[in-house]
């Protein structure tokens, strides 16, 4: 594929952009650079006409309630996104995104809004903001243990169309049966900040094959990332004292 590139939508990152999410897109082409194949990163914003197709991943990171509501009235102008999940391309939705992407979501203020029902997931406000590290043992294969940052009042459960993306050890992910995130063919939800594809590299991997349909050549785990592992180790023993 060297030579060719990879077309990157980063989606509304000027209202689902609050947690840096749209380092998610740096990390891909990154990654893609490390194997000697180019990536444009095409930045969607509420000012545009639509989502545009023909790209080879979306990105859609995470947000306020209102913003919310505001990124399901522009998703709802165009078809690319809907064409992009019929036609196999991969989607990364982040903890408002999740909530974007799914069936329906009930915002803070007890207002129920239908989502884009890409994936079979409804959110609901919880008792309290689950805040903190989360971690899951991944239901995807060759995926293996995930780590992030979530911030959320949603629950999420999930419906029989999709299934976790992992099972919650550490943290509150959906908050409903252990599960965490929620994944429908080759759509990918997770509550998981961090930028989740930054704290784990496999996860990133799996999209950028699913999204150039060839397998990758592996990289050796960035050096920064062992030094994050250690840090959130050392954060969560003080925390526990
Ligand atoms: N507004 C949503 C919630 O609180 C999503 C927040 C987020 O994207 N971190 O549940």
């Amino acid at each position: 594929m060297t030579g060719e590139r990879v077309r990157i939508a980063l989606v509304l990152p000027d209202l689902l952009g609050t947690y840096g999410d749209r380092g998610n897109a740096i990390v891909l082409a990154q990654r893609l650079r490390w194997r000697g194949i180019g990536s444009q990163l095409v930045t969607v914003l509420s000012s545009d006409d639509a989502v545009p197709e023909g790209c080879d991943l979306y990105l859609i990171g995470g947000g306020e309630d209102v913003a919310q509501v505001a990124a399901v009235r522009f998703l709802r102008r165009g078809a690319g996104l809907t064409r992009a999940v019929q036609h196999g391309v991969p989607v990364l939705g982040i903890c408002g995104g999740l909530q974007v992407l799914g069936t329906s979501f009930v915002t803070g203020d007890g207002q129920r809004h239908e989502g884009m029902g890409l994936v079979d997931a409804s959110t609901e406000p919880g008792r309290g903001r689950a805040i903190g590290e989360v971690t899951t043992q991944a239901t995807l294969g060759g995926v293996g243990m995930l780590t992030g940052f979530e911030n959320h009042l949603g629950r999420t459960a999930l419906g029989p169309g999709s299934h976790a993306l992992g099972r919650v050890v550490r943290g509150t992910g959906n908050g409903h049966d252990q599960a965490e995130g929620a994944v429908n063919g080759h759509v990918i939800c997770t509550y998981m900040h961090g930028p989740v594809l930054a704290r784990n590299p496999k996860l990133a991997d799996l999209l950028l094959e699913w999204a150039i349909g060839e397998p990758l050549a592996p990289l050796p785990d960035p050096p920064e990332l062992k030094a994050l592992r250690t840090e959130r180790t050392r954060v969560h023993v003080r925390n526990r004292k």
